[in-house]
C-alpha cells in the first residue's frame, strides 16, 4: 500500500476511536465483581454502579465471577477487551495482597490496568457468631488460643481481604484454626449467622446490618477510632490488641489500554455517584468512608495499589501463606 493510503486508513481509524470514544457508552457497561452476590464488594459495586448507571445514561450490569480469592474476575477483567464496556471492582486482595499469594498470578496490580478510581473505604471487623461464649475482644483471644484446633474460621479464598485479615489476626494471637474458604464473604456470612462457622474477619459495609440485628457478635474494628456506623463496637486499641490495625477498600479498574477519555467518563460517573446524597448515606450507613475528592482519582488509584502491593508483599510472605 502506498504510505499515504496508510496513512488516510489510519486516520480513518483514529476517527472512528474518537466517535466511539465520545458517544461512549453506547450499550450497557458490565461491572465484574470477582466474589459472590451479596457479600462487601457486590454491595458497593451495586450502590455506586446504580448512580453510575444513570449518569452514564447506560445501565452497569453487575457480573458475579467468583473464584480463587478474587483473582479468577479479576483475571479475566483484564484480560477482556480496553473499550471501557467490561470493568472491575477489585479490592485490596485482587489488587495488593494477591502478588504475594499467587506465584503464578496471571496479572500485575501495578501494570496491567486503567485505574477508574476508588469507590470506598471499609475498616475490617472480627466478628463470631453469637454461640462463641466471648463477650469481649480479650476473652474471644483467650478463647480462640484455648480452642484453635476446634475454631473453624470462615474466608473469601486465598489472598482475599478476610483471609488476608484474619492471616495476620491469627499470626498475632499465635493460633492455627480451620480456615474455610468460600466464593465470597457474603455467604461466609450467612453460615457464621447459622453457626456452621466459628468466626471471621471481614469489611464493614458486610456486617454492620447483622451486627445490629444480633444476629453476629462483634469484637473490635481494626481502626483507631470507632466507626459513626457501629458506634459501640470498640476499636482494637480499646479492646486490647492495638496492634491489629488493618482496613480494605473497593475500587474500579478498567483494563490496560482504556481510552483516556472513556477513564475520564467513568471517574466523572463515579464521582458523581460519591457526591449523590442517597448513595452517600447508603455507603454510610454501612460504615464504609468515603473517598474525598483527591482520593478519587485514577492517579491516586495508582498510588494505593502501588503502596499497597508494596505493604502486603513482605507481610504476607513472612508469614509463609501461599495459593499454589
Ligand atoms: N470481602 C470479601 C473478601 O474477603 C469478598 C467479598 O466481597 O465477598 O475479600
Amino acid at each position: 500500500m502506498k504510505s499515504y493510503m496508510v496513512a488516510v486508513a489510519a486516520m480513518a481509524l483514529a476517527i472512528g476511536g474518537a466517535q466511539a470514544q465520545s458517544n461512549y457508552p453506547e450499550r450497557p457497561v458490565t461491572m465484574i465483581v470477582p466474589f459472590a452476590a451479596g457479600g462487601p464488594t457486590d454491595v458497593v459495586a451495586r450502590i455506586v454502579g446504580e448512580h453510575m448507571s444513570r449518569t452514564l445514561g447506560q445501565q452497569i450490569v453487575i457480573e458475579n465471577v467468583a473464584g480463587a480469592g478474587g483473582t479468577t474476575g479479576i483475571t479475566r477483567g483484564a484480560q477482556a477487551n480496553a473499550d471501557g464496556y467490561t470493568i472491575m471492582m477489585g479490592h485490596m486482595g485482587t489488587h495488593g495482597a494477591a502478588p504475594a499469594l499467587y506465584p503464578n498470578l496471571k496479572y500485575d496490580p501495578t501494570k496491567d490496568f486503567a485505574p477508574v478510581g476508588l469507590a470506598a473505604g471499609t475498616p475490617i471487623l472480627v466478628v463470631s457468631k453469637n454461640a462463641i461464649p466471648a463477650k469481649t475482644l480479650k476473652e474471644f483471644m483467650d478463647y480462640a488460643k484455648a480452642n484453635a484446633s476446634k475454631l473453624n474460621e470462615a474466608h473469601a479464598g486465598v489472598g482475599s481481604v478476610s483471609h488476608t485479615t484474619c492471616t495476620l489476626f491469627n499470626e498475632q494471637l499465635g493460633i492455627k484454626p480451620n480456615r474455610v474458604a468460600y466464593r465470597g464473604t457474603g455467604p461466609a456470612l450467612n453460615d457464621l449467622v447459622a453457626g456452621q462457622v466459628d468466626y471471621a474477619c471481614d469489611q464493614i459495609v458486610n456486617l454492620v446490618p447483622q451486627i445490629k440485628a444480633g444476629t453476629i457478635k462483634a469484637f473490635a474494628i481494626a481502626t483507631a477510632q470507632r466507626n459513626p456506623a457501629l458506634p459501640d463496637v470498640p476499636t482494637t486499641i480499646e479492646a486490647g490488641m492495638p496492634d491489629y490495625q488493618v482496613s480494605a477498600w473497593n475500587a474500579i479498574f478498567a483494563p490496560k489500554g482504556t481510552p483516556e477519555a472513556i477513564v475520564t467518563k467513568l471517574n466523572d460517573a463515579l464521582s458523581k455517584a460519591l457526591d449523590d446524597e442517597n448513595t452517600r448515606k447508603r455507603l454510610l450507613e454501612l460504615g464504609a468512608d468515603i473517598p474525598d475528592a483527591k482520593g478519587r482519582t485514577p492517579r491516586a488509584l495508582q498510588q494505593l495499589v502501588d503502596s499497597e502491593v508494596g505493604r502486603w508483599t513482605p507481610v504476607l510472605k513472612a508469614a509463609g501463606v501461599t495459593a499454589n
